[in-house]
């Protein structure tokens, strides 16, 4: 696979798509790719055929990664005989860190280190022989991950623990964060559940990040602060929440910098935990 094809093909796929297309990849089951790993998995999957990609199922992990729970990728001799076709694994970036010695202006030698990025590869669960099987559990996985949803009150002890905010209960519908005040207020409302009190924490961790940004990119991190909360704290969250809120969105933003956010909301919320000691506390 190209580099800068492969550069060229990401450009062109992402172009004409929105949020609401990439929060898609936070469905993804298998290894936790970036975002911009993950959409090249998308990008490639759509060109594949048919078969292919009614077999897809974005569960990826490399090819070691699968040997190591006890799954094999299948051969190209495998998939013939058992699909009657085979395919290639899905290239993705690998950061590999490198090191090189500059000679400085005084004559003496410094070593720098950078990271440089190579073509690596991974594959979808529907190409190791272990498919049928994860084929057979799904449903289950699917069930156990549904009962894993965060409810109210492990949101609120969350909540009660964070320092430096102020919190109000009402008996109204209405959840928000103000700023001015660094209160966040939840009301009682009916569809209230621990998503709900985390994207108001989401609003205020990220008030830094979003201070010059309009209200529907503080939506989107406070969202993806939601998400990578629940992940810490072992909750599943529910994406189908997101995805009506994304796809009620107009907002045009290029995919750098939904990575961009993506990436500091990630940091934000593993700098909050750690300086809290939230999870243990919890
Ligand atoms: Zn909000």
């Amino acid at each position: 696979m190209d580099k800068k094809q492969l550069e060229k093909d990401f450009a062109e796929f992402t172009k004409d798509q929105d949020v609401k297309d990439w929060v898609q990849f936070l469905d993804n089951t298998g290894y936790r790719y970036s975002p911009y790993n993950t959409m090249l998995i998308l990008m490639q999957n759509r060109g594949r055929s048919d078969k292919e990609r009614a077999k897809f199922k974005c569960v990826c992990h490399s090819y070691g990664a699968w040997k190591k729970q006890g799954n094999q990728v299948m051969s190209k001799a495998d998939m013939e005989r058992i699909y009657g076709y085979s395919c290639n694994g899905y290239a993705i970036y690998v950061p590999i860190s490198c090191k090189k010695e500059v000679e400085k202006t005084d004559g003496e030698t410094e070593t720098r280190y950078f990271t440089r990025f190579k073509i690596g590869y991974t594959f979808d669960v529907s190409q190791t022989l272990g498919y049928a099987d994860y084929l057979d559990k799904e449903k289950e996985i699917n069930e156990a991950v549904y009962e894993r949803a965060m409810p109210f009150e492990a949101g609120k002890e969350i909540l009660d623990k964070v320092e430096g905010i102020k919190v109000e209960y009402g008996d109204d519908e209405k959840a928000y964060y103000d700023r001015s005040k660094d209160l966040i207020h939840i009301g009682s409302g009916q569809k209230r559940n621990g998503g709900t009190v985390l994207h108001e924490i989401g609003h205020y961790l990220t008030k830094e990040i979003g201070k010059e940004e309009n209200y529907a990119v503080n939506e989107i991190l406070a969202e993806l602060c939601n998400v990578h909360l629940h992940r810490v704290f072992g909750y599943k969250f529910n994406y189908n929440y997101s995805k009506i809120w994304a796809s009620r969105t107009d907002l045009k933003m290029d995919f750098d910098k939904f990575a961009k956010l993506y990436r500091a909301t990630e940091k934000t919320v593993d700098e909050f935990v750690e300086s809290q000691k939230l999870k243990q506390a919890a």
